[in-house]
């Protein structure tokens, strides 16, 4: 195969300084990076292309001898990636070279402290009709961002973090224990393999600073609570020019003051007065999209449910639309004029009379039931 131009591969020119070629590589590297573009070979080859380029180019030796012979000039002893030895280990790899970077060139192969940053949650409460309809949020997320100072690095700006001396840069000491040397992560620098002795005013060193993100966020309809969304790449910054975490929204339905949802149903309890349910009449009752007329027949019980089809929610995850389930309760009058009183005695007496209890089938299938209860006691 033959080799691209490595100023080409870094899209600079021969003359471009070399802290513009950091800058050229780093873009490329966190464009064609694995973690971003999983199971693209082609990513894949670029990113090691890029990686090849930026050892070279980054090293005055090797560049030197490029910029005279070409690839040629690189055939011996050039080692790492100008050997094309790639052994697989993107992390490994994408370490190296960015502690490089952010070294400074301090000189030799040192552990890397790229991280991918942490993910986030994000609670959200919606309404049921935002649930339901799907809606469009905007969200405020307190978060890590790269330092803009220091470009993320941490150093101030001109300055540059320095291999750390204990572990020479390695991030890695050895410890001898009985007859076995142990590696441990270094105490010094824990394990970033280099030290900032002149840190970035904005960030403290941090390389990251916080920053308040306003997001938009398309909540698709028939969402319930616990259902999660995930923003890719909107959680916190990497930490030295690391891939950035994901944002999770979870979802958090609020209380409805009418309706009660479970799952793709929805429940509304409708009062009802008894002489309504007694002789039977239309009620209008409330849908999220609107009212609607219910038919109640003659002699309804109270709790008596009413299955509205198609006016429940039609679930994220596709599926039937469920119903609404409309559950009439009997309200006892109260506030009552003493006409109305009597009135309600003389019905009373009207349906007790000589009737046999018919007009109560309930009451009195419950009483002789009492009854008998007290009789078997005895
Ligand atoms: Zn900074
Ligand atoms: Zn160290």
């Amino acid at each position: 195969m033959s080799k691209r131009d490595y100023y080409e591969v870094l899209g600079v020119s021969r003359d471009t300084s070399d802290r513009d070629i950091k800058k050229a590589y780093r873009r490329m590297a966190m464009k064609f990076h694995p973690d971003r573009n999983p199971g693209d070979a082609e990513a894949e080859d670029k990113f090691k292309e890029v990686n090849e380029a930026y050892e070279v180019l980054s090293d005055a030796q090797k560049k030197a001898a490029y910029d005279q012979y070409g690839h040629a000039g690189l055939e011996q002893g050039a080692g790492g990636f100008g050997g094309g030895g790639f052994d697989g280990s993107f992390s490994d790899i994408f370490g190296d070279v960015f502690g490089d970077i952010f070294g400074g060139g301090g000189g030799g192969r040192r552990r890397s402290s790229v991280q991918r940053g942490a993910d986030l949650r994000y609670n959200l409460d919606l309404s049921l009709e935002e649930a339901v309809r799907g809606v469009e949020k905007s969200i405020k997320v307190p978060t890590l961002v790269p330092c803009d100072t220091c470009d993320g690095s941490g150093a101030k700006p001109g300055t540059s973090a320095k291999a750390c001396g204990t572990c020479g840069g390695h991030g890695q000491v050895r410890m001898q224990q009985g007859f076995f040397s142990v590696q441990q992560t270094c105490p010094t620098c824990r394990g970033e393999g280099k030290v900032i002795s002149d840190p970035c005013g904005s960030c403290r060193g941090h390389g990251r600073v916080e920053k308040v993100k306003t997001l938009s966020v398309k909540i698709p309809p028939g969402v319930d609570t616990g259902d999660r969304i995930r923003l890719s790449g909107e959680g916190e910054a990497g930490s030295h020019g690391g891939p950035a975490g994901d944002l999770y929204v979870q979802v958090n339905v609020q209380q409805h003051p009418i309706f009660e949802r479970d799952g793709r149903n929805l429940y509304c309890e409708v009062p009802i007065s008894f002489v309504d349910a007694a002789l039977g009449g239309e009620l209008e009752v409330p849908t999220l999209d609107g009212r609607v007329k219910l038919r109640v027949p003659a002699e309804t019980q109270t709790g008596k449910l009413f299955r509205l089809r198609g006016k429940g929610v039609s679930p994220v995850r596709g599926g039937p639309t469920g119903d609404l389930l409309v559950r009439v309760v009997i309200e006892t009058p109260v506030h009552l004029t003493s006409r109305q009183k009597e009135l309600l005695k003389e019905f009373q007496q009207a349906t007790e009379e000589g009737s046999d209890h018919k007009h109560s089938p309930k009451k009195t299938s419950f009483f002789d039931s009492v009854k008998q209860f007290f009789e078997d006691m005895t």
